[in-house]
């Protein structure tokens, strides 16, 4: 599943290639894609004629902002992919909502498990550079009744973790009193958006914090380091166009390069770059984690870290 280096990348391909497209026609092969609005044929209908202005990222979702003010929200999920088509190019089986641009090329989403949603909303209610989602969602719920803005679909998530406003102090407010395990807390969207399974390990290896731990027994070096490594992780993986297991591919349909620059995701029993220690892998909350047991030792210095996770006090 994407994350978000990987829907960076996308996005950041896309505003380079359709920035200032116009939207002549939108075909729906599979109406589920559409999550907003419906039926499908009134968001093939509204988006007639649009122009897109600007393509960019909130948390994991791509973000096509449209010249009139409104914004088409993505989420990739597990296959999803948007994949720029010039003229002639043959028709996908997999493409599920085909644009037809006016300058001939087609801006395909394909989906082969087709779990990945677009919506169409009016315009207004992000929040830039870091904001909570708090003041979105109680815009949410005055405003839901009449008319859905993006900002509200993005209502219940935490901040962007590459935000300037997205400082150490700032993490450390949001974990105090937070029992939850580390790893459970990186991937809860409401916590902090965009970390998924791959960069929460990568995060956790390079802060030398041990997954299970309880959030709120980091210290304030912890704490320090630990926003470090998220923000590096993600960094270097948005450096590397993202990191590529399965169907992801970028928007020019090629995979990504950081899946071969990762410390310990999917690398169980395999050395740590840093201590030659293998690597471990456990199941937190249905999730696999990688971790070293020797530079993210276990907090309660037991044998058995999924047993002792029960034991964690709260
Ligand atoms: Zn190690």
């Amino acid at each position: 599943m994407p994350e978000l280096p990987e829907v960076e990348t996308v996005a950041r391909d896309l505003h380079r290639w359709v920035a200032g497209a116009t939207i002549v026609d939108v075909e729906v092969r599979w109406d589920r894609t559409i999550r907003h609005p419906e039926p499908a044929e009134r968001f093939a209908l509204e988006l007639r004629g649009a122009v897109i202005s600007r393509v960019g990222r909130r948390a994991k979702s791509v973000l096509l902002h449209l010249a009139d003010g409104r914004a088409m929200t993505v989420a990739l999920r597990m296959t999803g992919a948007l994949i720029v088509a010039p003229p002639d190019t043959p028709d996908d089986p997999y493409a599920r909502v085909v644009f037809r641009l006016a300058d001939g090329r087609e801006l395909r989403y394909r989906d082969v498990r087709k779990f990945g949603r677009i919506g169409l909303w009016e315009g207004g209610g992000l929040l830039r550079s870091g904001g909570h989602g708090r003041s979105g969602a109680r815009r949410g719920t005055r405003e839901a009744a009449t008319q859905y803005r993006v900002g509200d679909v993005f209502g219940r998530h935490g901040p962007e973790p590459l935000a300037s406003g997205f400082s150490s102090a700032r993490l450390a407010a949001r974990l105090r009193g937070r029992s939850a395990r580390l790893k459970t807390l990186l991937l809860d969207q409401s916590f902090i958006a965009g970390v998924g399974n791959i960069y929460a390990d990568e995060a956790l290896w390079r802060a030398r914090l041990n997954p299970i731990r309880a959030a709120d027994t980091l210290g304030p070096d912890d704490i320090r380091r630990l926003h470090r490594a998220v923000r590096s992780v993600l960094r270097q993986g948005i450096a590397n166009r993202g990191a590529s297991f399965s169907d992801y591919v970028g928007a020019d349909g090629e995979p990504g390069a950081n899946a071969e620059r990762l410390a310990v995701y999917r690398r169980t029993a395999e050395p740590c770059l840093r201590c030659g220690t293998p690597i471990r892998r456990i199941v937190i909350g249905q999730r696999s984690t990688h971790y070293c047991p020797r530079c993210q030792p276990d907090p309660l210095h037991v044998a058995d870290p999924v047993g002792a996770a029960t034991e964690v006090p709260a």
